[in-house]
């Protein structure tokens, strides 16, 4: 795409896919940028140890004018892998009966989940796509949880299960 760039890795944070799949706008890459190196230095990566994200391209809406990217992996696991994980989490906070526990096993996976992390830092530091009559351009597989779009559909929510889409 003519006049779009790829995201370009930071001091923290390398991007591990091919150039070619997120080739964006300059405006997205540099709020990408922005809140990949926030999230590594708050998930305690630095130059000497940055952490690895990994982009798809898409196809549909706002990717077909690079104006959308979609992040598949960070930390070398997929984004589906870490909501697995997250959920495996929620499963034994569940079925563990003193209150400490629970907040002991929250606690350790809300560190530890680089792919929540990641969505939590993208809705944090993020200035994301808001089109009239729409919502916040940040979908991914903990919106339904954590917003900013509670009220996402089922099939919306199925279409974002293994990555984390941002427009702008
Ligand atoms: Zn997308």
């Amino acid at each position: 795409m003519r006049g779009h760039v790829p995201v370009e890795s930071g001091r923290s944070f390398r991007v591990a896919s091919p150039p070619a799949n997120a080739l964006v706008t300059r405006e997205l890459a540099s709020e990408l940028e922005h809140v990949l190196e926030k999230f590594s230095l708050e998930a305690g990566f630095d130059e000497r140890h940055p952490v690895s994200v990994y982009f798809n391209p898409g196809i549909f809406g706002h990717h077909r004018v690079g104006r959308a990217a979609d992040i598949y992996g960070v930390g070398g696991i997929g984004i589906g892998e870490w909501k697995a994980r997250w959920d495996r989490a929620r499963q034994g906070i569940r079925e563990t009966q003193e209150r400490r526990e629970r907040e002991a096993i929250a606690t350790a996976e809300r560190k530890r989940n680089l792919g929540w992390r990641l969505y939590k830092s993208h809705q944090i530091h993020g200035r994301w796509a808001q089109p009239y009559g729409f919502p916040i351009q940040l979908f991914g597989p903990w919106t339904r949880e954590e917003g900013p779009w509670k009220y996402i559909s089922d099939r919306m929510l199925r279409a974002h299960r293994d990555h984390i889409h941002v427009a702008k």
